[in-house]
Protein backbone atom coordinates (compact mmCIF):
# COMPACT_ATOMS: atom_id res chain seq x y z
CA UNK A 1 0.00 0.00 0.00
CA UNK A 2 1.40 3.31 -1.00
CA UNK A 3 0.56 6.08 1.62
CA UNK A 4 2.28 9.23 2.84
CA UNK A 5 3.91 10.87 5.97
CA UNK A 6 0.54 11.75 7.16
CA UNK A 7 -1.23 8.54 6.40
CA UNK A 8 -2.15 9.61 3.29
CA UNK A 9 -3.59 7.17 0.47
CA UNK A 10 -5.94 6.77 -2.24
CA UNK A 11 -9.07 4.91 -2.05
CA UNK A 12 -11.17 6.98 -4.32
CA UNK A 13 -11.10 7.15 -7.79
CA UNK A 14 -12.60 9.28 -10.32
CA UNK A 15 -12.77 8.90 -13.91
CA UNK A 16 -13.45 11.34 -16.87
CA UNK A 17 -15.18 9.50 -20.13
CA UNK A 18 -14.68 12.44 -21.93
CA UNK A 19 -13.53 16.05 -21.87
CA UNK A 20 -16.37 16.99 -24.15
CA UNK A 21 -19.84 18.83 -22.10
CA UNK A 22 -22.58 20.01 -23.36
CA UNK A 23 -22.96 22.56 -20.83
CA UNK A 24 -20.31 25.80 -20.66
CA UNK A 25 -20.40 26.47 -17.05
CA UNK A 26 -19.43 29.91 -16.03
CA UNK A 27 -17.37 28.67 -13.43
CA UNK A 28 -16.30 26.08 -15.39
CA UNK A 29 -15.52 27.25 -18.96
CA UNK A 30 -14.40 31.09 -18.97
CA UNK A 31 -15.48 31.94 -22.69
CA UNK A 32 -19.18 29.76 -23.07
CA UNK A 33 -17.51 27.61 -26.25
CA UNK A 34 -18.58 23.98 -25.15
CA UNK A 35 -15.82 22.19 -25.00
CA UNK A 36 -14.71 18.64 -27.37
CA UNK A 37 -13.59 15.75 -26.50
CA UNK A 38 -9.79 15.18 -26.30
CA UNK A 39 -8.14 14.09 -29.65
CA UNK A 40 -6.28 11.73 -27.52
CA UNK A 41 -8.79 10.21 -25.38
CA UNK A 42 -8.49 6.46 -24.22
CA UNK A 43 -10.45 4.22 -25.40
CA UNK A 44 -13.59 2.30 -23.60
CA UNK A 45 -11.09 -0.79 -22.45
CA UNK A 46 -8.35 1.20 -21.81
CA UNK A 47 -10.02 3.67 -19.14
CA UNK A 48 -11.06 0.33 -17.76
CA UNK A 49 -7.62 -1.55 -17.89
CA UNK A 50 -6.57 1.37 -16.18
CA UNK A 51 -9.01 0.97 -13.11
CA UNK A 52 -8.52 -2.81 -13.05
CA UNK A 53 -4.76 -1.99 -12.40
CA UNK A 54 -5.27 1.29 -10.21
CA UNK A 55 -7.41 -1.03 -8.29
CA UNK A 56 -4.34 -3.60 -7.84
CA UNK A 57 -1.93 -1.38 -7.13
CA UNK A 58 -3.23 1.43 -4.78
CA UNK A 59 -5.88 -0.74 -3.31
CA UNK A 60 -8.85 1.63 -4.65
CA UNK A 61 -12.73 0.84 -3.51
CA UNK A 62 -14.80 3.72 -4.71
CA UNK A 63 -15.10 4.78 -8.31
CA UNK A 64 -16.92 7.87 -10.06
CA UNK A 65 -17.71 8.62 -13.32
CA UNK A 66 -17.33 11.91 -14.07
CA UNK A 67 -16.35 14.19 -16.97
CA UNK A 68 -17.13 16.50 -18.60
CA UNK A 69 -20.29 14.97 -19.05
CA UNK A 70 -20.35 10.93 -19.03
CA UNK A 71 -23.62 10.33 -20.30
CA UNK A 72 -22.60 12.21 -23.81
CA UNK A 73 -19.82 9.46 -23.84
CA UNK A 74 -19.96 6.76 -26.47
CA UNK A 75 -17.74 5.32 -23.94
CA UNK A 76 -20.30 4.82 -20.75
CA UNK A 77 -22.10 2.08 -21.85
CA UNK A 78 -19.39 -0.39 -22.09
CA UNK A 79 -17.56 1.07 -19.59
CA UNK A 80 -19.73 1.14 -16.58
CA UNK A 81 -20.57 -2.51 -17.60
CA UNK A 82 -17.40 -3.44 -17.16
CA UNK A 83 -16.13 -1.75 -13.96
CA UNK A 84 -19.37 -3.31 -12.48
CA UNK A 85 -17.47 -6.63 -13.04
CA UNK A 86 -15.02 -5.24 -10.41
CA UNK A 87 -16.09 -5.70 -6.99
CA UNK A 88 -15.36 -2.53 -5.93
CA UNK A 89 -17.27 -1.23 -3.06
CA UNK A 90 -19.21 1.45 -4.42
CA UNK A 91 -19.56 2.62 -8.31
CA UNK A 92 -21.13 6.32 -8.48
CA UNK A 93 -21.88 8.72 -11.39
CA UNK A 94 -21.77 12.79 -11.58
CA UNK A 95 -23.94 14.23 -14.48
CA UNK A 96 -25.53 17.23 -15.13
CA UNK A 97 -28.87 15.45 -15.53
CA UNK A 98 -29.57 16.63 -19.04
CA UNK A 99 -29.72 12.57 -20.76
CA UNK A 100 -30.74 10.82 -17.08
CA UNK A 101 -34.11 9.67 -18.32
CA UNK A 102 -32.41 8.56 -21.50
CA UNK A 103 -29.61 6.31 -19.83
CA UNK A 104 -31.59 5.01 -17.08
CA UNK A 105 -32.43 1.83 -17.85
CA UNK A 106 -28.29 1.54 -18.71
CA UNK A 107 -27.74 2.24 -14.90
CA UNK A 108 -30.37 0.41 -13.75
CA UNK A 109 -29.80 -2.72 -15.20
CA UNK A 110 -25.42 -2.46 -14.32
CA UNK A 111 -26.60 -1.74 -10.72
CA UNK A 112 -25.95 1.78 -9.82
CA UNK A 113 -27.00 2.89 -6.51
CA UNK A 114 -26.10 6.68 -6.28
CA UNK A 115 -26.11 9.08 -9.21
CA UNK A 116 -24.68 12.90 -8.23
CA UNK A 117 -27.08 15.39 -10.17
CA UNK A 118 -25.53 19.07 -10.60
CA UNK A 119 -27.86 21.61 -10.53
CA UNK A 120 -27.04 25.26 -9.67
CA UNK A 121 -30.85 27.23 -10.42
CA UNK A 122 -34.13 25.67 -10.61
CA UNK A 123 -35.26 28.95 -12.68
CA UNK A 124 -34.92 28.08 -16.36
CA UNK A 125 -33.36 31.38 -17.06
CA UNK A 126 -30.98 31.47 -14.50
CA UNK A 127 -30.33 27.96 -15.39
CA UNK A 128 -29.68 28.78 -18.71
CA UNK A 129 -27.42 31.78 -17.34
CA UNK A 130 -25.59 29.66 -15.41
CA UNK A 131 -25.02 26.30 -17.27
CA UNK A 132 -24.85 28.44 -21.14
CA UNK A 133 -26.84 24.87 -22.07
CA UNK A 134 -29.25 22.49 -21.58
CA UNK A 135 -32.66 22.16 -20.66
CA UNK A 136 -33.78 22.48 -17.09
CA UNK A 137 -36.89 20.75 -17.59
CA UNK A 138 -35.11 17.51 -18.71
CA UNK A 139 -32.38 17.55 -15.75
CA UNK A 140 -35.69 17.77 -13.31
CA UNK A 141 -37.69 15.07 -15.49
CA UNK A 142 -34.18 12.88 -15.50
CA UNK A 143 -34.37 13.43 -11.63
CA UNK A 144 -38.19 12.63 -11.08
CA UNK A 145 -37.43 9.12 -13.20
CA UNK A 146 -34.07 8.19 -10.97
CA UNK A 147 -36.02 8.70 -7.69
CA UNK A 148 -39.01 6.47 -8.97
CA UNK A 149 -36.40 3.77 -10.06
CA UNK A 150 -34.84 3.82 -5.94
CA UNK A 151 -31.74 5.29 -7.12
CA UNK A 152 -30.47 7.97 -4.61
CA UNK A 153 -29.87 11.02 -5.83
CA UNK A 154 -27.55 14.34 -4.31
CA UNK A 155 -27.93 17.43 -6.45
CA UNK A 156 -24.50 19.61 -6.10
CA UNK A 157 -25.43 22.96 -6.54
CA UNK A 158 -22.47 25.95 -6.27
CA UNK A 159 -23.71 28.78 -4.68
CA UNK A 160 -22.48 32.36 -5.91
CA UNK A 161 -23.05 35.81 -5.08
CA UNK A 162 -24.03 37.54 -8.43
CA UNK A 163 -26.13 34.41 -9.66
CA UNK A 164 -27.80 32.22 -7.37
CA UNK A 165 -27.29 32.88 -3.98
CA UNK A 166 -30.89 33.45 -3.71
CA UNK A 167 -31.50 29.67 -4.24
CA UNK A 168 -30.08 28.59 -1.75
CA UNK A 169 -33.10 27.82 -0.24
CA UNK A 170 -35.35 27.21 -2.81
CA UNK A 171 -33.02 24.33 -3.39
CA UNK A 172 -33.27 23.03 -0.11
CA UNK A 173 -36.69 22.72 -0.11
CA UNK A 174 -36.77 21.37 -3.07
CA UNK A 175 -34.83 18.01 -2.47
CA UNK A 176 -35.77 17.91 1.04
CA UNK A 177 -39.18 17.43 0.04
CA UNK A 178 -37.86 14.43 -2.56
CA UNK A 179 -35.41 13.08 0.17
CA UNK A 180 -32.87 13.83 -2.01
CA UNK A 181 -29.32 15.14 0.07
CA UNK A 182 -28.00 18.48 -1.19
CA UNK A 183 -24.74 19.24 -1.69
CA UNK A 184 -23.12 22.94 -2.17
CA UNK A 185 -19.74 23.26 -2.75
CA UNK A 186 -18.05 26.19 -2.32
CA UNK A 187 -16.70 27.69 -5.07
CA UNK A 188 -13.12 26.37 -6.17
CA UNK A 189 -10.52 28.94 -7.30
CA UNK A 190 -10.05 26.45 -10.97
CA UNK A 191 -9.40 27.47 -14.01
CA UNK A 192 -9.91 30.87 -15.17
CA UNK A 193 -11.40 31.45 -11.32
CA UNK A 194 -7.29 31.07 -10.04
CA UNK A 195 -6.61 34.85 -11.46
CA UNK A 196 -9.01 37.62 -11.80
CA UNK A 197 -11.84 38.67 -9.67
CA UNK A 198 -15.04 36.76 -10.68
CA UNK A 199 -14.01 33.94 -7.45
CA UNK A 200 -13.97 37.28 -4.82
CA UNK A 201 -16.91 38.48 -5.97
CA UNK A 202 -18.91 34.68 -5.86
CA UNK A 203 -17.21 32.98 -3.30
CA UNK A 204 -20.17 31.99 -0.62
CA UNK A 205 -18.58 30.33 2.15
CA UNK A 206 -19.62 27.89 4.14
CA UNK A 207 -20.64 29.81 7.26
CA UNK A 208 -22.47 32.30 4.57
CA UNK A 209 -24.39 28.69 3.68
CA UNK A 210 -25.32 27.87 7.01
CA UNK A 211 -26.38 31.65 7.97
CA UNK A 212 -28.79 31.50 4.92
CA UNK A 213 -30.34 28.40 6.13
CA UNK A 214 -30.22 29.09 9.53
CA UNK A 215 -32.88 32.14 8.31
CA UNK A 216 -35.62 29.19 7.96
CA UNK A 217 -34.32 25.64 9.46
CA UNK A 218 -32.58 24.61 12.43
CA UNK A 219 -29.77 22.35 11.63
CA UNK A 220 -26.73 20.68 13.87
CA UNK A 221 -23.65 18.95 12.50
CA UNK A 222 -23.53 15.10 12.16
CA UNK A 223 -20.36 12.92 11.72
CA UNK A 224 -19.03 11.75 8.62
CA UNK A 225 -16.47 9.41 7.28
CA UNK A 226 -13.00 11.06 7.90
CA UNK A 227 -12.16 11.35 4.45
CA UNK A 228 -15.14 12.53 3.50
CA UNK A 229 -15.30 16.20 1.71
CA UNK A 230 -18.48 16.91 3.00
CA UNK A 231 -19.66 18.63 6.20
CA UNK A 232 -23.28 17.23 6.75
CA UNK A 233 -26.25 18.48 8.36
CA UNK A 234 -29.54 17.32 9.34
CA UNK A 235 -32.44 19.73 9.40
CA UNK A 236 -35.07 20.06 12.04
CA UNK A 237 -36.87 17.19 13.57
CA UNK A 238 -35.88 14.45 11.17
CA UNK A 239 -36.64 16.29 7.69
CA UNK A 240 -33.36 15.38 5.96
CA UNK A 241 -29.92 16.24 5.21
CA UNK A 242 -27.71 18.55 3.60
CA UNK A 243 -24.05 18.59 2.87
CA UNK A 244 -21.62 21.61 2.09
CA UNK A 245 -18.05 20.81 0.31
CA UNK A 246 -15.84 23.75 2.06
CA UNK A 247 -12.78 23.65 0.00
CA UNK A 248 -11.72 27.06 0.79
CA UNK A 249 -13.60 27.23 4.69
CA UNK A 250 -12.72 23.76 5.91
CA UNK A 251 -10.37 22.14 3.53
CA UNK A 252 -10.05 18.32 3.98
CA UNK A 253 -6.30 18.19 1.92
CA UNK A 254 -5.11 16.57 4.60
CA UNK A 255 -7.54 13.69 4.57
CA UNK A 256 -7.89 13.60 0.91
CA UNK A 257 -8.08 10.17 -0.56
CA UNK A 258 -8.96 11.42 -4.23
CA UNK A 259 -7.63 10.22 -7.09
CA UNK A 260 -8.60 11.15 -10.77
CA UNK A 261 -7.95 10.15 -14.33
CA UNK A 262 -8.47 12.24 -17.47
CA UNK A 263 -9.85 11.28 -20.71
CA UNK A 264 -6.75 11.35 -22.11
CA UNK A 265 -5.03 8.68 -19.88
CA UNK A 266 -3.23 10.94 -17.29
CA UNK A 267 -3.40 10.34 -13.70
CA UNK A 268 -3.62 13.75 -10.94
CA UNK A 269 -3.38 13.01 -7.59
CA UNK A 270 -4.69 16.70 -6.24
CA UNK A 271 -7.09 18.86 -7.67
CA UNK A 272 -4.37 22.22 -6.50
CA UNK A 273 -1.39 20.44 -8.71
CA UNK A 274 -1.14 20.64 -12.57
CA UNK A 275 0.99 17.65 -12.21
CA UNK A 276 0.16 15.00 -14.01
CA UNK A 277 1.36 11.01 -14.78
CA UNK A 278 0.80 9.45 -18.28
CA UNK A 279 -0.68 6.01 -18.03
CA UNK A 280 -1.38 5.43 -21.79
CA UNK A 281 1.91 3.37 -22.37
CA UNK A 282 1.05 1.59 -19.25
CA UNK A 283 -2.57 0.11 -19.95
CA UNK A 284 -1.57 -1.54 -22.72
CA UNK A 285 1.48 -4.12 -20.82
CA UNK A 286 1.28 -6.80 -19.26
CA UNK A 287 -0.29 -7.04 -15.66
CA UNK A 288 3.46 -7.35 -13.85
CA UNK A 289 4.95 -4.99 -15.80
CA UNK A 290 1.85 -2.50 -15.58
CA UNK A 291 2.10 -2.66 -11.93
CA UNK A 292 5.61 -1.87 -11.25
CA UNK A 293 5.26 0.54 -13.32
CA UNK A 294 2.32 2.01 -11.75
CA UNK A 295 3.77 2.28 -8.29
CA UNK A 296 5.82 4.62 -9.74
CA UNK A 297 3.32 7.01 -10.60
CA UNK A 298 1.38 6.18 -7.78
CA UNK A 299 4.00 7.84 -6.06
CA UNK A 300 4.65 10.75 -7.97
CA UNK A 301 0.72 11.19 -7.86
CA UNK A 302 0.37 11.21 -3.98
CA UNK A 303 3.56 13.25 -3.58
CA UNK A 304 1.82 16.03 -5.33
CA UNK A 305 -1.34 15.96 -2.80
CA UNK A 306 -0.62 19.31 -0.85
CA UNK A 307 -1.84 20.17 2.66
CA UNK A 308 -4.37 22.66 2.13
CA UNK A 309 -6.51 23.87 -1.52
CA UNK A 310 -4.72 26.24 -3.65
CA UNK A 311 -6.52 26.18 -6.30
CA UNK A 312 -4.74 25.76 -9.72
CA UNK A 313 -5.31 26.50 -13.50
CA UNK A 314 -6.17 23.38 -14.12
CA UNK A 315 -9.82 23.17 -15.46
CA UNK A 316 -12.38 20.70 -13.51
CA UNK A 317 -13.84 19.53 -17.27
CA UNK A 318 -10.39 17.98 -18.15
CA UNK A 319 -9.70 16.08 -15.04
CA UNK A 320 -13.12 15.39 -13.91
CA UNK A 321 -14.97 16.79 -10.74
N1 LIG B 1 -20.75 17.17 -16.27
C1 LIG B 1 -20.86 16.57 -14.98
C2 LIG B 1 -21.66 17.45 -14.05
O1 LIG B 1 -22.10 18.52 -14.46
O2 LIG B 1 -21.89 17.01 -12.93
C3 LIG B 1 -19.53 16.17 -14.33
C4 LIG B 1 -18.39 17.13 -14.42
S1 LIG B 1 -18.52 18.62 -13.49
C5 LIG B 1 -16.92 19.30 -13.79
C6 LIG B 1 -18.46 18.01 -11.84
C7 LIG B 1 -18.77 18.98 -10.74
O3 LIG B 1 -17.74 19.93 -10.66
C8 LIG B 1 -20.07 19.76 -10.91
O4 LIG B 1 -20.90 19.53 -9.80
C9 LIG B 1 -19.62 21.19 -10.95
O5 LIG B 1 -20.54 22.04 -10.34
C10 LIG B 1 -18.31 21.15 -10.20
N2 LIG B 1 -17.40 22.25 -10.51
C11 LIG B 1 -16.76 22.52 -11.67
N3 LIG B 1 -16.00 23.62 -11.55
C12 LIG B 1 -16.16 24.06 -10.28
C13 LIG B 1 -15.62 25.16 -9.53
N4 LIG B 1 -14.78 26.03 -10.06
N5 LIG B 1 -16.01 25.28 -8.24
C14 LIG B 1 -16.86 24.41 -7.67
N6 LIG B 1 -17.38 23.35 -8.33
C15 LIG B 1 -17.04 23.18 -9.61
Amino acid sequence: MIVDKIGRKFRNLRVSLTAACNYACDYCVPNGKRLSKASNELSANELFRAVFLLKKAAGIEKLRITGGEPLISPKFDRFLAEVMELGLEDVSLTTNGQFLSDKLSVIESCGIKRINVSLDSLNPVRFRQIARGGDLSKVMGGIDSALKAGIKIKINMVPMFSKNYSEILPMLEYCLARNIELRYIELMRMGHLASGNSFARDFVSMGSILDKIGEMYDFHRIDVPHDSTAQVFSVGENLGKFGIIPNESEPFCRACTRLRISSDGYLYGCLSSANRHDLKDIVCLDEKEALVMLEKKLIGALGDKKLSFQGETTVMKFIGG
